[in-house]
This record gives C-alpha cells, structure tokens and sequence, in this order.
C-alpha cells in the first residue's frame, strides 16, 4: 500500500519482463475540462492503449482569468476521483502550466502517450505537441464528444454556416454518434505523486464569499445525470416559453455548468432527450435546438478563434464605444438603477450563474444603453461564470452587441422595463435579488464586498430612452 492507503501492483506477482512491458505501455490521459467517465473519447482511447495514469492539470493562469469557472472544476475532482477508485484507479492532479506539467509526468511515468481532448480553440494546441514530444512521448488529441465534430455540419457550398437556423436544421437532419461508455481502466505499476484535489489559486482568485455560490453548485458526473433525470422528469411542452421566465428555476435544465466543465457531454444529453421524446413527452425538440446553439458557438469559434477579443464583423471593430470605468464598475457591482439589469448582475455575483434572458437584457443595457465596449462586459462574465465557455460567451456577446455572425442587429435596444413587465410581471425574479431581507439580497451581501451593498436603491445611470436615442444616433452615424 502506498502513504494514501491505496495498493499498487504488487510486483513480485508479475515476471520481470511483465513489470516492464507494462511500464512501457502506460499512458497519460489528461481529463481536459472533461471531468467524467461516460462518453469520454480520449479516455476511451487511453484505456485501449494501456494501463492509464488519470490526470488533471490545475493551471494558475486559468485560475487567474476564470476564478468561478476553474473553481466549479475543482468542486467536481472529489466525484471524479471516488469514481476513479471504484474500479482501483485514482485521479492524480497537478497543479502548474499544463507544458511543463506533462514534461514532469512523462518523466516521472515513463508513460509512452498522452491522451487528452481538443482544446477551444483548437489553435491553443499547438505548443502542447512540442511539449510532450519533447518529453519523449506522443500527444493524441481527440474531439469532444460535442453533438457534431467540428467543421462537419456545412452549406451546400461546403462553408460554415454563420446563421443559427439554417446550421440548426442541417444539423437535425443529420445523426449524431452515439455515447461512448466509460472504459474499464487498467491500472499502472505504480502511481506518481499528487497534489490535493482543492485549488487554493482559484478559491482566492474568486475574490468573494465562494462558500455562497457553492451552496448553487451541485457538481461531479453522478450529479450531473441525477440533475438530467430530474429535468427531463419535469420537461414538457411548456419549455419553450417557460425557459424565459426568470422566476422559473425549474423551467430549464441548468445544466450548462456541467456542460462547461464536462460532468455530462452534449452527446448523452441529446440521446436521453431523443429517448424521452420517443416517450411521448414533449418540448423535447425546443431542448434540443437551446443545445445546439452550444455547438454552434463552438463551431464558429473554431472558425474564428479571435472571436473573444476582435468583432467578427470586422468594420464593427471601428464602432465608437467606451471602455471600462465608473459606469462599468456601477453596472458589474448591480447599482445602475434599472432593476431587471441589478437583479441579474447580482444573481450572477452570488450564485455564479445568470438566467438567460437576463443575460441578454445586462449584455445589451451595458453595449447600448451605456455604450460600453462588449468585451469589458465579456471579461466580466469570464470572471464570474460557472458555466463559462469561452465560445458560448464570445458568441452570445457578439450576438447582444450586433458585430457578430446572426446577431441582434444594433437597432434592436431591450427596453429592460418593458422585459421585466413581459417576463417578470409579479417582480418575483426583482424582489428576490433586491428586496431587503430576501433570499437572494441576502446571499448577495453574503458575497460581496461591503462597499457593494447598498439600503437604497439607486437612481438610474442613464433615462431609459435617453440612452436608447444616443445609441442609435451613435448607430446611424456609424452607418454613414
Ligand atoms: P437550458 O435551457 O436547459 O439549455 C440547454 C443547454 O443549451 C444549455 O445548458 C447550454 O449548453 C445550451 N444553450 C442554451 N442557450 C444557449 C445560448 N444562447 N448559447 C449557447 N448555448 C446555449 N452559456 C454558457 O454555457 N456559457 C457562457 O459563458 C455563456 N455566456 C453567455 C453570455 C451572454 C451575454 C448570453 C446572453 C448568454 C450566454 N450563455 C452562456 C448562454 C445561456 O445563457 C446559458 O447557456 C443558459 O442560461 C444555460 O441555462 P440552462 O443550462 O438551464 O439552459
């Protein structure tokens, strides 16, 4: 038994030449933003390759960009791991920048291969190869188990789609590949050293009361399917208009968290979707055109992996805006005064998720009503998100702000009034993120800085349709 109580090989059992044929053949599998057993292709392909050294790299970098996001990976390593050793394997964990990491393992492991899913974008890639081969070992990068492999799903002229509906319906007509199931691992002679499965940079990084938003979080794979089963006991017709109600929790899957940190893959979703409906319950189809728009994300991206930073409609590139500053500040601390935007910024601070039609309604009060630069706003979602996916945001943003592919065009302001009155009539959404002494107010002051709590609130930043004139003034100069 080694010092963590766990037993290795005992090599006295094996030949010489056993004990060798199998250090030979170890390999590495990096669980790479894919923190699952089921339907994990480079695991699968490991497995196949020889005893499997399970790893997870904790990179400080990520930690530094996207606090919640990496801190929502760590919080399902426990699951991860007890799943590991139920079948005799363990998960080893790293923490450092992911080149030198595998450098280290590969010669401490002797391991011949490292498995690991592709990167987002896939151009991130590059320098890794070097890296491990360097090392003196192979890198396997496989896709991800996605609803459609990148770049599959194209136009009659063999392009990429840039318009949702169309790329939807392409896809529908199409089949997607079946789950692949976990794999019986086979196990090396022996386990390198591990780090702990907790991830103090990320803790820190987060910069406010993580113990409140984790009481929002339910993570690890096993809770990831139990969450399915629940949602898709509870989904019927009514999806496709209850998904915008704010106050409904129980109207959507809430699952983009596991998505993002991959507890469950969009490929298992759709098949146990495709079953239910099989089963006669409906808003099966609206679900699963919601899920389709992650894979569309992901493909533009894949097209343009700049698109987080630069407006896919480059001449929007040139399109006058501010930058980060007070009203900035005022709008991600929720004190801009107009009530649907605040409820949403403080939702997100406190719970690390916001609701979508809120997403879009804070997106698009902060690039048109303040006339702030989207990636300000962008950098801020990559803080706080749980559920962050750099391609889902970057899409979405672009989409809010009107410079990317099949984007909501300029002159399209949401009045957020007029959305709270439609999609929050009975306030229940705004009482419960404001109102002193609600739930959710109360979770908020919990997590954040005291100057950010407020017993007032506060008077708008900017008149409504006074704000909405001077964007599209802005717009219809910029068109001249
Ligand atoms: P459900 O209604 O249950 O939908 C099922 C799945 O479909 C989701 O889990 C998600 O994977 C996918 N999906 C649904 N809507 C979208 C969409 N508009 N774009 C891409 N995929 C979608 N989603 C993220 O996962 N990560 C992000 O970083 C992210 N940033 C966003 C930024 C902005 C400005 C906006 C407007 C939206 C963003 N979204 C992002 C999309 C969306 O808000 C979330 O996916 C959704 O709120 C997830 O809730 P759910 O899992 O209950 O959704």
């Amino acid at each position: 038994a080694d010092n963590a109580g766990t037993v290795n090989f005992d090599r006295s059992c094996l030949g010489i030449r056993e004990v060798n044929k199998r250090e030979a053949m170890t390999v590495i599998c990096w669980f790479r933003r894919v923190l699952r057993l089921d339907d994990h292709p480079a695991l699968v392909a490991a497995a196949e390759g020889g005893p499997v050294i399970p790893l997870v790299i904790l990179d400080p970098a990520e930690a530094r960009a996207h606090p919640a996001s990496a801190q929502r990976q760590a919080m399902a390593l426990p699951d991860l791991d007890a799943a590991l050793r139920r079948q005799g394997s363990r998960l080893i964990v790293r923490r450092g920048d992911p080149d030198a990491v595998l450098s280290a393992m590969i010669r401490d492991s002797g391991a011949r291969a490292v498995h690991a899913t592709q990167g987002l974008p896939f151009a991130t890639d590059d320098g890794l190869a070097a890296a491990v081969e360097g090392a003196g070992a192979r890198l396997h990068l496989h896709p991800p188990a996605d609803l459609i492999p990148r770049g599959s799903v194209l136009t009659g002229t063999g392009t990429r789609f840039k318009v949702f509906t169309p790329f939807w319906r392409a896809l529908r007509k199409g089949s997607i590949a079946d789950p692949l199931p976990a794999p019986r691992l086979s196990l090396p002679m022996s386990w390198p050293a591990s780090d702990g499965l907790d991830w103090p940079e990320a803790r820190a990084a987060m910069n406010r009361g993580w113990d409140v938003v984790a009481r929002h979080v339910q993570a690890g794979e096993s809770a990831a399917h139990d969450r399915l089963d629940a949602f898709l006991d509870r989904l019927d017709a009514r999806y496709g208009t209850r998904r915008d109600t704010p106050s409904d929790s129980d109207a959507t899957s809430g699952l983009s968290d596991a998505l993002a940190v991959g507890e469950i893959s969009a490929r298992r979703l759709w098949h146990r979707a495709m079953n239910a409906q099989a089963h006669g319950i409906g808003g099966v189809e609206d679900f699963l055109r919601e899920l389709a728009w992650r894979d569309f994300a992901r493909d533009l991206f894949d097209a343009t992996p700049n698109m987080g930073r630069t407006c896919w409609k480059s001449e929007w590139n040139d399109f006058p805006c501010s930058g980060d500053g007070p009203e900035a500040e005022a709008w991600r601390q929720g004190r801009t005064g107009v009530a649907l935007v605040d409820a949403g910024m403080r939702e997100m601070f406190a719970t690390g998720r916001m609701h979508n039609r809120v997403r879009m309604i804070a997106a698009s009060y902060l690039v048109k009503h303040l006339m702030i630069d989207w990636r300000v706003g962008l950098d801020w979602f990559a803080r706080c998100l749980t559920d962050w996916d750099a391609a889902s945001n970057a899409m979405n943003w672009q989409w809010v702000a009107g410079c990317g592919p099949d984007a909501s065009p300029y002159f399209r302001v949401f009045n957020p009034d007029t959305q709270a009155a439609k999609f929050d009539g009975k306030h229940r959404y705004r009482d419960h993120w404001l109102k002193p002494g609600a739930q959710g107010a109360a979770d908020f002051a919990a997590a954040a800085p005291r100057s950010w709590v407020l017993d007032h609130h506060p008077a708008p930043l900017i008149d409504l349709d006074r704000g909405r004139q001077r964007a599209l003034d802005a717009y219809a100069r910029f068109r001249r």
